[in-house]
Formats: structure tokens, C-alpha cells, sequence
């Protein structure tokens, strides 16, 4: 395939979004920025770029064939990857195994109660008023999303997480939590968008606990790039 980015549409905080000269296809640019609490913390994690790229990449690819739609298209360099052009569902979707962060938080308990079933939460995607948590109910109320797309987008997101926990704890590694955002194409179908990596999920090392994700760059626990690194080498090799 040869897809060439035409303009800049889009700079988040970890990835700028290209046109090309297909509609229905974007080019997403992963960069080494990396932001915390509501954008209160900025840095750069060397090489982070490269890695959720390709960890993202290599996790869609399996999940396709597991059943689950994406918007993956095609890789095009170690940062660049060709998607589907798809309208974001403004909802953020937070699969929960253990307990951490906010969870954590809010109900006063301590990090690492592994629940008996997974959990799943939403929060509604706007900056200003800093992501709060939604129910179904207000994001069919505020036309976010139809009830239909919220069921599709709960099955799909159990179904990450079977695999991906199965796949992780293959690799000696436990799934704590994640996020998930969803997208819509131009003909209404709902596809698993954005990226799954060490800036979106929790990853700990299953026998000895240790941190391997963006909680060491958010609590300053060190060895933040080697934290990603071991995760790409576990999962691909590399
Ligand atoms: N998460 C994310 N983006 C966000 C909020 C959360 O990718 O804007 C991920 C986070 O990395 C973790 C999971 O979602 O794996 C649950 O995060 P939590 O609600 O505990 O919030 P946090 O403690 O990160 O503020």
C-alpha cells in the first residue's frame, strides 16, 4: 500500500493524526511525549513512540483475528501506522482486574484486591471537564453513543481483555487495568481504535509486582523507558 501523509488534521498528547489521499484512511505519528494528571505532568519517554506503535499494532493484528474489529490498517514505519478514518466515540472505556488508581482511590482501598470478574466503567472524553465518570444511561442521554453501540462496545471490550490477560500473563506479566476507545467508520461500524500500550494499560510483573507501565513516569519511580522496553521485549521479542 502507498499511503503518504498530505496534512496534519490532529496533535494529541501522544500522537499527531495525518490525512492521505484516501478519505477513509489517516496516518497516526506516535511521539515520545508523555503526560500526566490531566496534563499537570509533561516529559518524554525515549523511545515510547516506536514501542506503543508497534505494541499496538502487533495486539490489533491478534485481536482482528480473535474476533474483535479495529481500525488497524497497515504499519508504515517503527512510528507510523495507517488507520481507518473513524469518528471517536467520546467515551473512554476502562476494563478493571485488580485494583489501582482511581479505583483505588475513590473507594478507599488498597492497590492490588484481585476482583472475582472484571469491571467496566466509562468515562465521557472532555478535557474541560477532565474526563468525569458517565453511566450508560447519560451517554445514550447525551446522544455519546446508541444503546446498541454501548452493548457492542462492552462485548468487544471483554473480549480485549480475555485475550489480552491471556496473552500478558503468557509473557509472566498480570493485567491490572486499561483503557479503550472505540470509533465509528463512515458506514456506522464500530471498531477498536487508538492504541493499547504501556501508556493505556497497567502492567505488573506477575511474580515479583514490579511496575511496568506509565505509573512509573506518573509516581517518578525510575527506569520508565527500561519499564517499557522489557514490556516490548516480553510481548514481541524485541
Ligand atoms: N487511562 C488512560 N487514559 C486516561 C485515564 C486512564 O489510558 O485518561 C488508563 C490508565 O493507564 C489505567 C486505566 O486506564 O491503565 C485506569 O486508570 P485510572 O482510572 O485508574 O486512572 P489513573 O489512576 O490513571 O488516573
Amino acid at each position: 500500500m502507498n499511503v503518504k501523509k498530505i496534512e496534519q488534521l490532529y496533535e494529541g498528547k501522544a500522537k499527531k493524526v495525518f490525512s492521505t489521499e484516501d478519505p477513509e484512511v489517516v496516518i497516526v505519528d506516535y511521539k515520545d511525549d508523555a503526560t500526566a494528571f490531566d496534563g499537570m505532568k509533561k516529559g518524554t519517554i525515549l523511545g515510547k513512540g516506536a514501542i506503543n506503535n508497534q505494541m499496538t499494532n502487533f495486539l490489533m493484528q491478534q485481536l482482528e483475528k480473535a474476533g474483535v474489529p479495529t481500525h488497524f490498517v497497515e504499519e508504515l514505519s517503527e512510528r507510523e501506522t495507517a488507520v481507518k478514518r473513524v469518528t471517536i466515540v467520546p467515551l473512554e472505556v476502562i476494563i478493571r482486574n485488580v485494583s489501582a488508581g482511581s479505583f483505588a482511590k475513590r473507594y478507599g482501598v488498597k492497590e492490588g484486591i484481585v476482583f472475582d470478574e472484571p469491571t467496566i466503567e466509562f468515562s465521557y472524553k472532555d478535557d474541560d471537564l477532565h474526563d468525569p465518570l458517565i453511566n450508560d444511561y447519560h451517554a445514550v442521554a447525551l446522544h455519546l453513543a446508541t444503546w446498541e453501540e454501548i452493548e457492542v462496545i462492552k462485548k468487544y471490550a471483554f473480549q480485549v481483555n480475555d485475550f489480552l490477560k491471556k496473552t500478558l500473563l503468557e509473557c509472566g506479566v498480570t493485567l491490572v487495568d486499561f483503557k479503550l476507545e472505540f470509533g465509528k467508520t463512515s458506514d456506522g461500524t464500530i471498531v477498536l481504535a487508538d492504541e493499547i500500550s504501556p501508556d493505556t494499560c497497567r502492567f505488573w510483573d506477575a511474580k515479583t509486582g514490579e511496575k511496568l507501565d506509565k505509573d512509573r513516569f506518573r509516581r517518578d519511580l525510575g527506569n520508565v523507558e527500561g519499564a517499557y522496553q522489557e514490556m516490548a521485549r516480553r510481548l514481541m521479542g524485541k
